[in-house]
């Protein structure tokens, strides 16, 4: 019997298909799913949160390399299939949760520490998870996470090409990227179809690069951020004017805020002509700051 038939018998069996709205291509070989394991460095003293647990495939690697998982699924035909074949091991915690709408601070307290993520992340919640992550980057350790190549192309993405946008700037702020496996279309069931990339995350803050950045308003960096990428091919000076991003006093005109907007991007050292794709991270840190006033 091939992986490939197990998985859809598994399926079959409990009378599920595969739902695309919940991003559902499971993983079919087990050494690949152990490779992804063994890629993500896990101790046995670990605590791992795992987000989308589906048949298990990654589950139970990570059960014998862990100490215990805290597996989170969103599909109630997928947590009754579990709770009927009983086939989990017993360090793991299966949850019926959308992670995106996880509350961090008990995630972070069943972790007993900062959490350490791997997933087989669908598609379809990649970004909001992302942002999700950035949000929480106080009670994250790390994140190890197969994503849509393109997606990881993204996070990996340097300033001055297309790929270049508010998830690499915010990720970079506060992590650091690296991309460990790519898998093909063929390790999946359905079949994907684009590769897929293992990237792991780590919020370490303690990283020279996000040490040497001057202090600066985090939120408002996101602000900043989002400003100038609302439309990629427009100047910094028409994005940043209709951000909103001055202090204001009254109800300045659109003259005035402009020339104030060119202002605080002359006084960061950067061109009003610039576009958002060409800023590093510290352009940002620095336009944040010369937001601040
Ligand atoms: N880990 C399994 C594997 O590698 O075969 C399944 C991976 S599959 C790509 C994604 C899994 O995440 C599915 O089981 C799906 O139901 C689950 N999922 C989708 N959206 C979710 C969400 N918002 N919160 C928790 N789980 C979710």
């Amino acid at each position: 019997m091939t992986a490939i038939h197990n998985t859809r018998s598994s399926l079959e069996k409990h009378n599920l298909t595969p739902k695309k709205r919940f991003g559902q291509n499971f993983l079919v070989h087990t050494g690949t799913a152990e490779a992804i394991v063994h890629a993500g460095r896990i101790t046995s003293d670990d605590i791992i949160l795992e987000v989308g647990v589906g048949l298990g495939a990654l589950t139970r690697p990570l059960a014998r390399a862990a100490r215990q998982v805290i597996g989170l699924e969103i599909d109630s035909g997928l947590i009754r299939y579990h709770q009927d074949e009983a086939d989990l091991p017993e360090n793991v915690t299966l949850i019926h949760q959308d992670v995106l709408k996880a509350d961090f601070i008990a995630l972070y307290e069943q972790c007993q520490g900062p959490i350490k993520i791997m997933a087989n992340l669908p598609y379809s919640i990649s970004n909001p998870f992302l942002f999700k992550l950035i949000e929480n980057q106080e009670k994250m350790a790390w994140a190890t996470i197969m994503l849509q190549k393109e997606v990881a192309d993204r996070l990996t993405a340097q300033p001055g090409t297309k790929q270049y946008g508010v998830p690499t700037v915010l990720l970079s702020a506060c992590a650091t990227v690296t991309r460990l496996l790519t898998l093909k279309p063929a390790e999946f069931h359905p079949r994907p179809k684009i590769d897929s990339v293992v990237v792991r995350i780590d919020f370490d803050r303690q990283t020279e690069r996000i040490k040497a950045l001057p202090e600066y308003d985090h939120a408002l960096l996101h602000r900043v951020v989002r400003g100038a990428f609302s439309q990629r091919r427009k100047t910094l000076l028409n994005t940043l004017s209709s951000s909103k991003l001055l202090p204001m006093i009254g109800e300045e005109d659109k003259a005035t805020i402009k020339q104030l907007t060119e202002a605080a991007i002359c006084k960061a050292g950067i061109a009003p002509t610039a576009r958002a794709e060409d800023l590093t991270l510290e352009d940002f840190v620095q336009l944040t700051l010369a937001f601040a006033g």
